[in-house]
């Protein structure tokens, strides 16, 4: 590979650490990684983002709750959210906490000073809706009925005096970068809802809240009085990570962000305020932000007090890594919301893993144990492999991770039919031996041969299984053409659940 090799940003939205990290997140940084892992499959220079947001009226609350200071409460969840990393064996280049000092205040506060410099931040007098969920001041735009439409509370009216930012200023801009696709909203449906929004006119929105109220957060620079809030806060991470603050090399290279990844809660601010806070800054727009849904438990939301919610730790220490990161990406629809209970957990795991791959992959070496390989001829089944690279792709570009598993498991499901046709067993038995051994090492030319794909494939998928099928071919994953097999058998893949 050059040193000329395409960049490649993607980042996660940080983790608010008011709580423990549920499945969602798990969800959202297991998309994320697939999505790093495919385009580093693709021999681009990747890198990956995720990270805490760690400020709040929120957090100090939930710290104070549990007897700790928010320093030491925001140190334990963080490490949470890092160990993620581990249990979900996600590949993430860097890790960003909002408390720190160093890398993210410094950035917060030079875009403060930068939008200021612009007149895009003034101070004013405001009396609003407020919603205590939301942490933020709402407009009738978000109500329904009188309550907040994520929280269904009755926000309170607050009168207060705070710096705003103009918002409005860059509603037009904004509007034309979102249908021309400039920054590409996907799913279709959430660029429209963001269009909506944005074609009734986009408000200045407050920037910071008084000091009395907000005391954990990033002070506002020359006024002791404020505390920036959240939007010039936790929207930053995606460029201090980079060292924006020096205006590094690593920032060059990387920024704009090909990809965002959010979930629905959080697109307004995504796809209507960081844009305005960029174009101010005169700093290159994200190319895309992909918006994943929720996830429910048995039919209903995840919440405390329905006691329902998943913990990623708790799955992964039952169940294993691959297996979590296969429901989440097979079962859940990419931008849709979708459901989990442990029956279907267990039934995709059985059907899909154990019935499906592991079975394949034991079938196919106990056979090829048995003869030795010299020729390379997979004439057979190369059409199918190709046909099913560019299913593969073609779903992986538009983001459908769930389409690309299809394709592979059809390919799966091809090769158990082309070993019931072909009955290689019955052929081992056989007494022709010459015979017996040409036809039977087409064969299974063929399946190995497919096998190797199939493992590469899964690299971005299901990483750790993908290496053990590289290690019983014997072939590397690196490898330019799959030949040469050296077959060493090992323990089933996943053993059937009971
Ligand atoms: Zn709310």
């Amino acid at each position: 590979m050059s040193g000329q090799s395409k960049k490649f940003y993607v980042t996660t939205s940080i983790v608010y650490t008011n709580a423990p990290p549920h499945i969602g997140f798990a969800f959202e940084s297991i998309q994320a990684d697939v999505i790093a892992r495919y385009h580093r499959l693709l021999d681009e220079e990747v890198f990956f983002l995720t990270g805490t947001d760690e400020h709040g009226a929120k957090v100090a609350k939930a710290a104070e709750e549990e007897g700790k200071n928010p320093k030491e409460f925001v140190d334990e969840i963080s490490k949470k959210v890092k160990d993620l990393k581990k249990t979900l064996n996600l590949s993430n280049d860097d890790f960003i906490r909002t408390t720190d000092k160093k890398r993210h205040w410094l950035a917060v506060k030079k875009v403060w000073l930068k939008l200021k410099e612009n007149s895009d931040i003034y101070k004013k007098k405001y009396r609003g809706f407020y919603c205590s969920g939301c942490e933020a001041f709402v407009t009738k735009k978000d109500l329904k009925n009188g309550k907040c439409v994520i929280h269904q509370k009755t926000p309170e009216i607050i009168e207060e005096e705070n710096y705003f930012f103009r918002l409005s200023k860059y509603s037009k801009k904004i509007k034309r970068i979102i249908e021309k696709d400039i920054i590409k909203i996907i799913p279709e449906t959430r660029k429209n809802e963001n269009l909506s929004f944005v074609k009734k006119g986009l408000e200045d929105i407050s920037f910071s809240r008084p000091r009395k109220d907000l005391k954990w957060g990033i002070p506002v620079p020359a006024d002791k009085t404020q505390t920036i809030y959240v939007w010039n806060d936790a929207l930053i991470n995606y460029i201090s990570a980079l060292s924006y603050t020096e205006n590094s090399k690593k920032f060059q290279k990387f920024w704009p962000a090909d990809v965002h990844c959010i979930g629905k809660d959080i697109q307004k601010f995504h796809c209507l305020i960081w844009p305005g806070m960029l174009l101010s800054l005169g700093l290159p727009l994200p190319k895309i932000i992909f918006v994943h849904g929720f996830i429910t438990v048995a039919g209903r939301k995840m919440s405390k007090s329905l006691g329902n919610v998943i913990d990623p730790f708790e799955l992964v220490k039952k169940y294993g890594t691959d297996p979590v990161r296969y429901f989440l990406l097979r079962e859940i629809p990419p931008t849709e919301d979708g459901d989990f209970t442990y029956e279907k957990f267990e039934q995709r795991y059985n059907s899909d893993l154990a019935s499906g791959l592991g079975n394949l992959v034991a079938r196919v070496l106990t056979l090829a144990e048995k003869i030795a390989i010299k020729s390379y001829n997979p004439k057979i089944i190369k059409p199918k492999v190709d046909k099913t690279w560019k299913d593969y792709k073609k779903a992986l570009d538009g983001f459908k991770f769930n389409d690309a598993l299809v394709s592979i498991w059809k390919l799966i499901s091809f090769c158990d039919k082309y070993i019931e046709k072909e009955r290689p067993w019955e052929l081992l038995k056989s007494q022709k031996l010459k015979v017996k051994g040409q036809k039977l090492e087409i064969i299974l030319n063929n399946l190995l041969f497919t096998l190797a794909n199939i493992a590469q494939m899964l690299r971005p998928f299901l990483p750790e299984t993908s290496e053990k099928i590289f290690r019983q071919l014997g072939v590397r994953p690196t490898a330019k053409k799959f030949w040469e097999f050296k077959i060493r058998k090992s323990k089933p893949l996943f053993p059937r659940l009971k």
